[in-house]
């Protein structure tokens, strides 16, 4: 267990201004729970700071693989009502810095598979994530990438 806890402090992931508030080690690899620090944030319409919280999301977010182990990060997401009665927007999500276009990947996660792309042709690629992480990323996310 000492060895856990080793790898738990060294667990580093790809966003910005985003903490880590636990690790998880899994068969299939790492996840990290994760939250924004700041209790506020601005919406981004009308840029008036709100500190009422609507709800809270989570959201599982695919970072680059660390110490040969898959990391997916639980993203506990906010959504945030807008305390400017003149705003049209009512309520709004925080922006989490550092995601793809997707959500679904950290841009860190995205670069890794160009890389692994460009290195190893599509179909490996595929085949070494699925065979390696467990991971099943379809083709057409890994063409799309290279766009
Ligand atoms: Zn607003």
């Amino acid at each position: 267990m000492k060895r856990d806890k080793n790898i738990k402090g060294q667990i580093d992931f790809n966003l910005k201004n985003v903490k880590k508030t636990e690790v998880r080690l899994l068969t299939s690899g790492i996840r990290i729970v994760a939250q924004k620090g700041e209790t506020s944030a601005a919406c981004p319409y009308c840029g008036i700071v709100s500190n009422k919280v609507y709800e809270h999301r989570k959201q599982l977010i695919l970072d680059k693989p660390s110490n040969d182990k898959k990391v997916e990060i639980e993203l506990n997401k906010r959504r945030f009502v807008c305390v400017n009665s003149e705003c049209s927007a009512k309520t709004f999500t925080e922006n989490i810095e550092g995601l793809s276009s997707t959500r679904r990947y950290t841009r860190a996660f995205e670069n890794y598979l160009k890389d692994l792309v460009s290195r190893k042709g599509y179909m490996e690629a595929q085949r070494f994530l699925q065979y390696k992480y467990g991971l099943n990323v379809s083709l057409t996310t890994l063409f799309y990438l290279n766009c």
